[in-house]
C-alpha cells in the first residue's frame, strides 16, 4: 500500500500534462481560520481577489436580492479590473495576441448560459446570462457569441491593455509553447452564492490560459466542468488546469458526491483525488475547487498548495487557505 510520503515524492517527479505561462495572483492575505458554516446568505469565490467580487455580491444578497444577480454582479467587478490579467479586461491574450474570454452562469432552476472564445466584450458573464435568458441555447462561441452580444447592446472594445500587450510581446520573443508550472498561478474567478430565500446560483469567468493556442477553450465555460449548480444539493466551481477539470467534469462530480452524502469538503477532495488517480498519481499541475451545499456549508481544496478562496458569510468577508492534497 502506498504511503502518503511515497505519494508526495511521486508528485515531485511528475510531468506536466499541459499548460502555459500563467498570470500572477493577487497578494494572498489569507487566514487559516475555519470559516463560519451554515449561515445564509453567503457568497464564496476563488482566490483572494474574490473578496472584491463578494463585496459586490453582498450588496445584492444583503438587500434580499437573488443569488443569480449576486454572482453576475460580483464577478463583473473582476472582469472590469485591468490589473487582473486572467479575467476580462486586461486578461493576457492567446499566442496570436487576441484576448479571448470564456464564461458561464447557472441559476437555481437549472438554467445555464455560456460563451467561449468571445472577443472584444468586457463582460462575458453578462453575455452568458443573456444566452441563458434570451436564447433557446446554452452556449455560443466565437464570432457568433460576439454577434449576439452586439445585437444585445454590448459595446465592442479593445481588451488588450498595454501591460498585457507588453507581457505577450515579452513571451513572443521565445514563444515557447511549453508549460511553466506554478501551482499558485491560476486565476479564474468562480463564484457561488445562496440568497436569503435559500436559492443557489453560480458564475465562472476567465481569459483562460495565457498565450494559449488560438481557439483553445478550457473548463471555465463548460457546465459541469468549470461550474455546476443543483439547487436541491449545492454548487461547485473550479480553477486551475482546465484540461484536467474537463476530463473529470469535476464540478458536476462534486455536486453528485454531495448528493450522495459527502460534505462539500469531502466532495472537493474526492473529485481532486479522481484527477490525481487518472494521472497515475503524477501531478504537478494545479486544480482548485470550491463548493457549497444547500445548508450553507462550504468546502474548498486544491491539488497543490497555494490555493485560497474568499468567503462572505455571517457578516465577514475574508480569505481562507484551502486544504491541498499533495
Ligand atoms: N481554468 C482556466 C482554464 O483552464 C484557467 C485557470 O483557472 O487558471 O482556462
Amino acid at each position: 500500500m502506498k504511503t502518503r510520503r511515497d505519494f508526495i515524492s511521486k508528485m515531485a517527479l511528475g510531468t506536466v500534462a499541459a499548460g502555459l505561462s500563467l498570470p500572477a495572483c493577487s497578494e494572498d492575505t489569507s487566514t487559516n481560520q475555519a470559516p463560519a458554516q451554515g449561515k445564509i446568505p453567503l457568497a464564496i469565490s476563488t482566490w483572494p481577489f474574490g473578496t472584491k467580487a463578494n463585496d459586490e455580491a453582498w450588496k445584492i444578497l444583503a438587500g434580499g436580492g437573488s443569488a443569480l444577480d449576486a454572482v453576475e454582479q460580483g464577478v463583473r467587478v473582476i472582469e472590469a479590473d485591468p490589473s487582473n490579467q486572467s479575467v476580462g479586461y486586461g486578461g493576457l491574450p492567446d499566442r496570436d495576441g487576441h484576448v479571448t474570454l470564456d464564461a458561464c452562469i447557472m441559476d437555481s432552476n437549472g438554467n445555464c448560459g455560456s460563451v467561449a472564445a468571445l472577443e472584444h466584450i468586457m463582460h462575458p458573464i453578462s453575455v452568458a446570462r443573456r444566452v441563458m435568458e434570451r436564447t433557446p441555447h446554452v452556449m455560443l462561441v466565437g464570432e457568433g457569441a460576439l454577434d449576439f452580444a452586439l445585437t444585445e447592446g454590448f459595446q465592442k472594445q479593445n481588451l488588450l491593455t498595454p501591460e498585457a500587450k507588453a507581457r505577450w510581446e515579452e513571451w513572443a520573443k521565445t514563444a515557447q509553447y511549453k508549460p511553466r508550472v506554478n501551482a499558485e498561478l491560476h486565476d479564474t474567478i468562480g463564484m457561488l452564492a445562496i440568497d436569503e430565500a435559500g436559492n443557489i446560483a453560480g458564475s465562472c469567468t476567465t481569459s483562460g490560459m495565457a498565450f494559449k493556442m488560438r481557439g483553445r477553450v478550457g473548463d471555465s465555460p463548460i457546465i459541469g466542468a468549470g461550474l455546476y449548480v443543483d439547487n436541491e444539493v449545492g454548487g461547485a466551481a473550479a480553477t486551475g488546469l482546465g484540461e484536467e477539470v474537463l476530463k473529470s467534469l469535476s464540478t458536476f462530480l462534486v455536486v453528485e458526491l454531495m448528493r450522495q452524502g459527502a460534505s462539500p469538503q469531502e466532495a472537493c477532495e474526492q473529485a481532486l483525488d479522481r484527477i490525481i488517480q487518472r494521472n497515475g498519481g503524477k501531478v504537478d499541475f494545479q486544480v482548485g475547487l470550491i463548493a457549497v451545499n444547500k445548508a450553507g456549508v462550504t468546502g474548498a481544496a486544491s491539488i497543490q498548495g497555494g490555493f485560497s478562496f474568499s468567503l462572505y458569510q455571517n457578516g465577514d468577508n475574508s480569505v481562507h487557505k484551502a486544504k491541498h492534497l499533495v
